[in-house]
């Protein structure tokens, strides 16, 4: 069997849509030990992200906040993909994925859902929104205190 190309792009547009229409792990956490806020200037999208840590492993991740459909899917995707991997994978995740949005993806890495966004390569402005939960990410788990920003 095989799926074309065309397909494809439809079968990536309808999940993020869906991660969009209804995203996963958003409600503030009460028990979250790392909080961080993220801002996209060129967009307006705004998002706070809640984590917990438990012996240097995502316990629980989730955020609120509002803005494009690649932004709000992009951080469903996210904490779909980082709870129970320790900090150490979701940095090199965040570089990996970093690299598939804006150069050269490495070799043998699987992305899993998070391919759905490989899309915005084609338009660079979109790549601040995809990747501004990730940024937010860092930040809370690096215990940056300055809001993330994607410039
Ligand atoms: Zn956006």
């Amino acid at each position: 069997m095989s799926i074309g190309h065309g397909d494809l792009r439809e079968l990536y547009q309808e999940v993020i849509f869906d991660h969009n229409r209804s995203p996963r792990n958003f409600h503030k956490m009460d028990h979250a030990d790392h909080v961080a806020e993220g801002h996209n200037p060129l967009c307006g999208d705004q998002l706070t992200l809640y984590v917990r840590l438990d012996g240097g492993v995502i316990a629980d991740a989730s955020f609120v906040g509002h803005g494009c459909a690649i932004s709000t899917a992009s951080a469903s995707l996210m904490t779909e993909a980082v709870k129970g991997q320790t900090v150490e994978a979701v940095e090199a995740l965040f570089r990996d994925f970093h690299a598939l949005l804006t150069g050269v993806p490495p070799e043998g890495r699987d992305f899993g859902k998070l391919e759905v966004l490989a899309g915005v390569r084609e338009f660079p402005v979109r790549v601040k929104c995809a990747t501004l939960a990730w940024h937010t990410l860092h930040n809370a788990i690096t215990g940056a205190t300055d809001p993330a920003k994607t410039e």
